[in-house]
């Protein structure tokens, strides 16, 4: 199973990706996290990207369709794979038919900017953990600190509120006509719209419901 996850940022596709990988045995491949991963870890491509991100942009199409080709090239990716977060532009996807990559269906998940825009802003993470909250619907028991630690928790520079317009921007403009061209591709992959209102259970049983009719 090939399977693309598409959706503005703060959807919840990365929740989605892990929840299918599990039940599909494919791995995820999520841009965001390794760039997130070559920042950390200052790589060249890390330093390049860094600005894109923080500013809320794309990085260039060239730079993320090395990376994915190289991912998908590998044994685990055999089976199947779920992308996550690429293809983000039009470029990016004909890339990806060109490299032979034959996506079979895509998922897209829709949420309306306003909600997005709460739920971004309001999200605050402990980095040594990984452990996220939200200041509406999770907040820690105290302001700002991690409950088990302590410690400070922090916004993902780009989940403050001018770089989350920022990115929402984008996706209308360069990652959204993706939906199109994949609906309107001949013998292109199956198309499926789901609201991503409910909350990540809801959505996933929606999504396996889906898959199942699908298969
Ligand atoms: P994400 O975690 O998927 O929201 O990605 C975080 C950031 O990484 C995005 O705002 C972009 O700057 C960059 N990024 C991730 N995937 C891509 C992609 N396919 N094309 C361009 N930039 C990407």
């Amino acid at each position: 199973m090939k399977l693309v996850l598409l959706g503005p940022p703060g959807v919840g596709k990365g929740t989605q990706a892990q929840l299918l990988s599990a039940w599909l045995k494919v791995p995820v491949i999520s841009t965001g996290d390794m760039l997130r991963a070559a920042v950390a870890a200052g790589t060249e491509l890390g330093q390049a990207a860094q600005w894109h991100m923080n500013s809320g942009q794309l990085v260039p199409d060239q730079m993320m369709v090395d990376l994915v080709k190289a991912r998908i090239e590998a044994q685990d990716c055999q089976v199947g794979f779920i992308l996550d977060g690429f293809p983000r532009t039009v470029q990016q996807a004909i890339a990806l038919s060109e490299l032979g990559v034959g996506v079979e269906c895509v998922l897209a998940l829709k949420l309306s900017d306003a909600v997005i825009v709460r739920r971004l802003s309001g999200r605050w993470v402990h980095p040594a953990s990984g452990r996220v909250y939200h200041t509406m619907h999770h907040p820690p028991q105290r302001d700002l600190l991690d409950d088990v630690t302590g410690e400070p928790l922090v916004q993902r520079e780009d989940d403050c509120a001018e770089t989350v317009q920022a990115r929402l921007e984008v996706y209308h403009q360069q990652t959204e006509p993706l939906l199109s061209y994949y609906s309107n591709a001949t013998e292109g992959p199956l198309c499926h719209q789901v609201s991503a209102q409910g909350d990540a259970e809801e959505v996933h049983a929606q999504l396996k419901a889906l898959l199942h009719a699908q298969s």
